[in-house]
């Protein structure tokens, strides 16, 4: 029980700082992304900002087909040079400058210029995978050529920035190794942190489990001595008490009998905790447990006037099962007295045996008040109660003790239920 919630704090909190980590690494990274570009932005720029000035005095004197800028390289980084390509067009389209060392980028750079689509002095981002494998990066800028105040052409800049690109994919899985490195980490320490938190709280439940085992044990020989005097009492001559006297040992007997089934199933639920819970499994016949049980319950359910049936019963005549039987028995009993508590006068009840596979649902189904499904997936804790109006006695104990008692022999217990139309409590075991 502890050790499911140590692993959902241990897991909450790791989720929630990988989250938070994941969170500042990639808002760090896409900052320092956008700060990365810019850079190459600005190189760009400047590179388009020189040409148009250095084309621009050179065009004072010089006719634009005559017009050259290879001087101008001479001084640039050869690891740079060879990464940018500059293409000048005069007005009627005609190509008069073409420097590319980048072999690949040719065609792509015909298809943006002959697209039109580049406004001028903006920057452009394009991706491109090369023969559908080697992806390739460049960015792009387009600027007028003016002859003193006349239009005579257009220059294209671009640079390729793969490298870059590549150092940034490089960058973002460092990132989320890291991240991923970082939470194993978290993962460890939370887990380490939470088991230290847990030890005063295992510590108190341990102590007060040890005190319901205690005082269950020691209430039962007080409480046999009382449920003895009172059979005593009410087998006495009838004439020697008067009516009062009968009533009220009437109510001490059957308030004795509720609190001997609420100490009976705290043991059981503290022996399961502590594993000291015998199972003795054997070989038996389905068919006379059911009818066992439901004979047990006729009068109850008479009492109310609720009709109570078994179904399918010739289908499993030959049908056995190896579990143990008393606590098959404890089980089926307490979802006949939950169905017939939990049904008003006059409803129905029925017991029946489906085989699917290897696989056997002893259903009880009810015409009953239903649960609701905000209480439906609650039911099964101990002590919870649907009912809060508490107009029927119960502890909250029996649906949680049916479904360990169904576990300890490898089977379960599922419910189907509609408020106000009736529950279906299946015990499901296997064969
Ligand atoms: P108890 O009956 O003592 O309250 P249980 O553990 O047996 O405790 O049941 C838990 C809750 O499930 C009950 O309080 C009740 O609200 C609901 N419940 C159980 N069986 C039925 C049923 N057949 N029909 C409607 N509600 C049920």
């Amino acid at each position: 029980m502890f050790s499911e919630f140590k692993q959902k704090i241990v897991k909450d909190y790791t989720r929630l700082t990988g989250i938070l980590l994941l969170s500042v690494s990639l808002v760090i990274y896409i900052a320092g992304s956008y700060m990365s570009y810019k850079e190459q932005m600005q190189q760009i720029q400047m590179l388009a900002v020189e040409e148009s000035e250095e084309l621009y005095y050179k065009l004072v004197d010089t006719d634009i087909s005559d017009v050259s800028i290879d001087e101008n390289f001479t001084d640039m980084a050869p690891d740079y040079f060879s990464r940018i390509f500059i293409y000048g067009y005069d007005i009627n389209h005609t190509p008069f400058l073409q420097h590319n060392n980048l072999s690949w980028s040719q065609p792509y750079i015909d298809d943006i210029i002959s697209s039109g689509k580049m406004n001028y002095h903006q920057v452009y981002f394009h991706f491109k995978l090369v023969d559908n494998r080697h992806p390739k990066a460049f960015i792009t800028m387009r600027y007028p050529l003016f002859k003193g105040a006349q239009s005579v052409g257009e220059v294209y800049v671009g640079m390729e920035v793969t490298h870059w690109l590549r150092e940034q994919v490089r960058i973002l899985f460092a990132l989320l190794f890291t991240v991923l490195f970082s939470m194993i980490f978290v993962y460890f320490i939370a887990h380490k942190m939470a088991e230290k938190a847990m030890v005063p709280v295992v510590k108190s439940f341990e102590q007060q489990k040890q005190f319901i085992a205690n005082a269950s044990h020691e209430l039962r020989t007080p409480l046999s001595i009382i449920m003895s005097g009172m059979t005593v009492l009410k087998s006495y001559d009838d004439n020697k008490l008067s009516n009062f006297s009968q009533d009220i040992v009437n109510d001490i007997s059957d308030e004795s009998v509720k609190m001997k089934k609420l100490i009976d199933n705290l043991l059981l639920s503290t022996r399961s905790d502590n594993n000291t819970l015998k199972v003795n499994p054997v070989k038996f016949a389905l068919k006379d447990i059911i009818i066992k049980s439901y004979n047990k319950f006729t009068l109850l359910a008479a009492e109310k006037n609720i009709s109570i049936s078994l179904q399918n019963l010739p289908e499993i005549s030959q049908l056995t099962l190896f579990a143990d039987v008393n606590q098959i028995e404890q089980i089926l009993a307490i979802l006949i007295d939950n169905a017939i508590k939990y049904t008003d006068e006059n409803g129905s009840i029925t017991i029946s045996v489906e085989t699917v596979h290897r696989r056997i649902f002893i259903s009880v189904t009810d015409t009953g008040k239903g649960i609701s499904a905000e209480d439906l997936p609650h039911i099964f804790e101990r002590f919870y109660r649907a009912e809060k109006s508490r107009t029927h006695y119960g502890n909250g104990l029996g649906l949680s003790i049916a479904k360990m008692l169904a576990q300890k022999n490898h089977g379960d217990i599922t419910v189907v239920s509609q408020e106000n139309k009736g529950s279906c409590f299946s015990l499901v075991l296997n064969r």
